[in-house]
């Protein structure tokens, strides 16, 4: 059996770190399975050298951006595989672009094309534990480009499903999913497991434990996940198992609550209704690699209608360069751009087959005071734009209704 395990940057932060993950690689490999690890870098070594390079240049070309910070995996791979070795547990550190990952030529945001395993195979065959650099690939250039923030989920799972493993473990700073932040509401629960709809759906809203991309791939692979803590007793059964199918809970069919504070939001108001407004707006915003989230059009009154789109707010600024003058040119009155808000949303997939969950959302908002700026859904997620300082209160008021903290 094939098994890919992940260690985020925190895990691998320090030599004693490094230390606990190899003996925790080697007594897997121990029992007679084929590990391949994939190692984010240090603490926070990404952020540093990034820092670095603006120090040097406000504006650094995006190849050497790239080629500096996939260092950073390196390096962790080097000294994880140097502690295995210590232990007496054969290993081998690979590059990125070693292990077979191959990517698009998208700088800081590359998307694996493929990944060809033979070298990994190879290293399993001679029996060694093969570390693998996360957060990074070989584009077709042969440079080194890395796969955005947060990227070494993706490689773990992407690495994961070409090798057909059986599971892919990433181990991290908490216990697993929790039916909301613990930050937040004490009250949480860790999760046994979560339905891969339901985790895509959480990555996506702000549950900031794993990346979208990896829960996608994972989905699309049919691998199952198991999130879980680094610091946990290994076999200890923790952790959080995400996959395609998870009993269905019939008592309660919300299964996690996500606060997103990474929400800006524009609007434009009175834009004269006509075919084409849309396009008009949107495409610009592609162009300029802009990912609009929610949008909202109202049924137009007098063919005046108001829209309202968010973004990220690391796109704000440029959302609000692109989308001033389109505005005047389509003819809207004004518009308006917040980014006090964040998003409250309710996920889990029973919701679909039960009625009534919009309403006890709404009425223990109201409740509770607090004012719904926006409102979209999915078929397995409600979400609501509150302002910013009543996010964390929402969250709260939500998970007592839906009685989150009781177990099922
Ligand atoms: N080191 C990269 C980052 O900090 C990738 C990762 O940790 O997943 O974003
Ligand atoms: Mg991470």
């Amino acid at each position: 059996m094939t098994v890919v395990q992940k260690f985020g940057g925190t895990s691998v932060g320090s030599v004693e770190r490094l230390r606990n993950v190899a003996r925790r690689v080697a007594s897997r490999a121990a029992d007679g399975e084929q590990v391949a690890v994939v190692v984010s870098a240090m603490g926070k070594t990404t952020d540093d050298l990034l820092n670095l390079a603006r120090e040097i240049n406000p504006r650094p070309p995006r190849r050497e951006t790239d080629l500096l910070m996939a260092t950073g995996e390196m390096v962790s791979s080097a000294l994880l595989t140097m502690a295995l070795v210590e232990l007496g547990c054969p290993a081998v550190a690979l590059t990125g672009a070693q292990a077979g990952v191959f990517t698009d030529a998208t700088f800081g945001r590359a998307r694996i094309r493929g990944i060809d395993t033979w070298r990994v195979e190879e290293e399993f065959a001679e029996g060694h534990v093969v570390v693998v650099a996360g957060f990074q690939g070989q584009s077709p250039q042969g440079d080194y480009a890395t796969l955005g923030r947060g990227g070494s989920d993706t490689s773990a799972v992407a690495l994961g499903a070409a090798l057909r493993a059986s599971q892919v473990e990433i181990y991290t700073d908490v216990p697993g999913i929790y039916t909301t932040d613990p930050r937040i509401e004490p009250q949480a629960r860790c999760l046994q497991d979560i339905a891969s709809e339901e985790m895509l759906e959480a990555a996506a809203q702000g549950a900031g434990v794993m990346h979208p991309r990896a829960v996608e791939l994972g989905l699309l692979y049919d691998i199952p996940i198991l999130v879980a803590s680094s610091q946990a007793e290994f076999g200890s059964g923790g952790g959080t198992l995400i996959r395609r199918e998870v009993q269905m809970e019939p008592e309660n069919r919300v299964r996690t609550i996500a606060l997103d504070r990474d929400v800006a939001s524009v609007t434009l108001r009175h834009v004269p209704d006509r075919p084409g407004i849309a396009s008009q707006l949107f495409g610009p915003l592609a162009d300029a690699g802009i990912s609009v989230d929610t949008i909202v059009q109202n049924a137009s009154e007098l063919q005046l209608t108001d829209l309202t789109f968010t973004v990220s707010q690391s796109d704000w600024e440029e959302t609000r360069e692109i989308s001033r003058p389109l505005a005047e040119e389509l003819g809207a009155a004004d518009v308006l751009f917040k980014h006090d808000l964040v998003k409250v949303s309710l996920i889990g997939t029973g919701m679909q087959s039960g009625p009534g969950y919009a309403a006890t959302m709404f009425r223990s908002l109201s409740e509770a005071g607090i004012n719904i700026e926006l409102i979209t859904t999915s078929e397995i997620r409600i979400t609501c734009l509150v302002n910013a300082a009543h996010g964390e209160e929402a969250v709260r008021v939500l998970h007592a209704a839906f009685r989150l903290d009781e177990a099922v």
